[in-house]
């Protein structure tokens, strides 16, 4: 069976971005694949960043993924900080990867340029992420198109330190993208990819009424100025989230009653805030139960940690051999 990774960070309470992006995504795949999904706090401290905080948001992502559909009894949770080979296979991959490569990484020269000060975490993360997926020797790692230079990277320091160091196998596979179905989930600011540090998010556990405090006022097509100005379903953020969470009678229905001016946002969002309802009930009863169950939860990070904490020095046996550490 295939192995598949992917990671998140733990930037607290899940949003519907995450979710749509990514986390939806991976509860269809745990049960075709081998899945280790980890919440990536060494990844998290890039910034400047609360330790309690930390711990917290470590918290509320782990609540939130296993409400979302993520079985610990098929698939394994855990915590990035609680595999300390992560980081030393990091280390491990710097010495194979020139400067001028992670230098060019599109991430790196979006984010390098909106900071004051940049410290070398923020160029040496996709190593990091290269390290995450190699140190379980995964096949496939579930990514959305802007993780998609990220992974080659990861593609090509897997095939430089087979090249260096593995002998006749191939030690690390180069791991294959498994692209999200749902593309990039915008803002509802229409402006910007939905973050949770743009503020242009609906949280995936938020009552109904703080979901429509948000939706209500969310931006949509800027040329329907008017209730009786036809508008163009493909260009407003409302319509894509009606493609994720509605029906595809609904979804034909919004774009014809759109398109023809057959009614307003409002009338269009109420309609949404009723689908979104449907997929969210469940998920809310499920974090519900898992507030009142910290054992549960715990343990399940406790498990999860043990098995990658396994496969983690199974692997860093097989790296230090080669290179000549032991
Ligand atoms: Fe967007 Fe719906 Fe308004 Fe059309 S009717 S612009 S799809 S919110």
């Amino acid at each position: 069976m295939a192995r598949i990774f992917s990671g998140i960070q733990p930037s607290g309470e899940l949003h519907i971005g995450n979710y749509l992006g990514a986390v939806k995504n991976w509860v269809t795949l745990q049960h075709t694949a081998e899945s280790i999904f980890c919440i990536v706090d060494y990844h998290a401290i890039t910034g400047s960043y609360k330790p309690d905080l930390l711990r917290a948001r470590r918290r509320d992502m782990a609540l939130g993924l296993l409400a979302a559909g993520i079985d610990p009894a098929v698939s394994t949770l855990f915590v990035q900080s609680d595999v300390p080979e992560h980081t030393e296979l990091a280390w491990i991959f710097n010495s194979v990867t020139p400067l001028g490569e992670l230098e060019r990484q599109t991430q790196f020269k979006d984010k390098s340029q909106r900071m004051e000060s940049v410290n070398a975490g923020i160029l040496t993360y996709p190593i990091l992420q290269a390290a995450d997926i190699l140190l379980y020797r995964a096949d496939r790692v579930p990514v959305g198109e802007d993780q998609l230079q990220h992974l080659e990277l990861s593609r090509v320091i897997a095939r430089r330190w087979n090249a260096e160091f593995a002998r006749d196998d191939d030690f690390f596979p180069e791991p294959q993208p498994v692209l999200t179905p749902t593309r990039r989930i915008m803002g509802l600011d229409g402006q910007a990819k939905m973050s949770k540090s743009m503020g242009n998010t609906i949280g995936l556990l938020e009552s109904p009424e703080e979901i429509w405090s948000k939706l209500r006022p969310a931006v949509t097509d800027p040329k329907r100025i008017k209730k009786t100005d036809p508008g163009t379903p493909e260009v407003c953020n409302i319509y894509h989230l009606h493609k994720a969470f509605s029906p595809p009678a609904t979804v034909e229905h919004v774009a014809v009653q759109c398109s023809t001016a057959g009614w307003g946002c409002i009338d269009c969002k109420k309609v949404l805030a009723e689908s979104m309802e449907s997929e969210l009930v469940p998920i809310r009863a499920r974090a519900a139960a898992l507030r009142d169950d910290t054992a549960g939860v715990d343990g399940a990070l406790a498990a999860g940690a043990d098995r990658c904490r396994t496969l983690a020095r199974e692997t860093m046996r097989g790296v230090r051999e080669r290179m000549g550490f032991d």
